[in-house]
């Protein structure tokens, strides 16, 4: 049986923390669809067109080593405007929600757009500051040397990108729980999503 999580929200609010635990305690698939956006960014960096490398992608794709960093996020965010970027991306993702056994999947549109009927949908949040502190904090332990008002910049940059773009742009599902988690705890932000999950099983 099928059972889907959608789980969106803004760069680094804590949605792939609390997607990866979700999908652990309930022994559900979890995808985390900002790699196939990365993906297709960072192919975009070796030149190749955005619209040909989204038809193209494979799964291998996504264990490239170098989807982490800040410019391929910056990348990520200007093909993810394209919508025969999104709309080559949508099939994979649509499979991976209905999957037997139950899926958590993260990102930006699961809840509106690629799974709107999901069993589950959570908006997770937290301020700018806080998001750019924990992705500065998180990027120093990856060796890099970005400061924390360049990351914050970032943030606010690609916000504003998924926000305000026309397809499939950044915003909560009808009826989605928000999560803002700028004062809460690892544990008690995923203690709140297990509580929502459990409540609908
Ligand atoms: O979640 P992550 O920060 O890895 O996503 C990278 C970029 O991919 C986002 O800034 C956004 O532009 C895009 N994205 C998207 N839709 C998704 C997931 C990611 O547009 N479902």
């Amino acid at each position: 049986m099928s059972f889907a999580v959608a789980i969106d929200g803004p760069a680094a609010a804590g949605k792939g923390t609390i997607s990866r635990a979700v999908a652990a305690h309930f022994g559900f698939a979890h995808l985390d669809t900002g790699l196939l956006y990365r993906a297709v960014g960072a192919k975009v960096l070796e030149g190749a067109d955005a619209i040909e490398a989204a038809e193209a992608l494979r799964a291998e794709d996504l264990q490239a080593d170098n989807l982490r960093t800040a410019e391929v996020a910056q990348a990520a965010s200007k093909v993810a405007v394209i919508p025969e970027v999104r709309a080559a991306l949508v099939d994979f993702q649509r499979a991976f929600a209905r999957r037997d056994g139950g899926a958590v999947l993260d990102g930006r549109d699961i809840g509106t757009v690629i799974c709107p009927d999901a069993e589950v949908k959570i908006f997770v949040t937290a301020s700018a500051e806080v998001r750019a502190k924990r992705r500065f904090l998180e990027l120093q332990a990856a060796g890099s040397t970005m400061s924390l008002e360049a990351v914050l910049a970032d943030v606010v940059a690609r916000d504003a990108r998924d926000r305000d773009r026309a397809t499939a742009p950044m915003k909560p599902a009808e009826g989605a729980l928000i999560l803002d988690t700028s004062e809460m705890t690892i544990d008690e932000a995923v203690a709140a999503a297990t509580r929502a999950i459990a409540a609908r099983r």
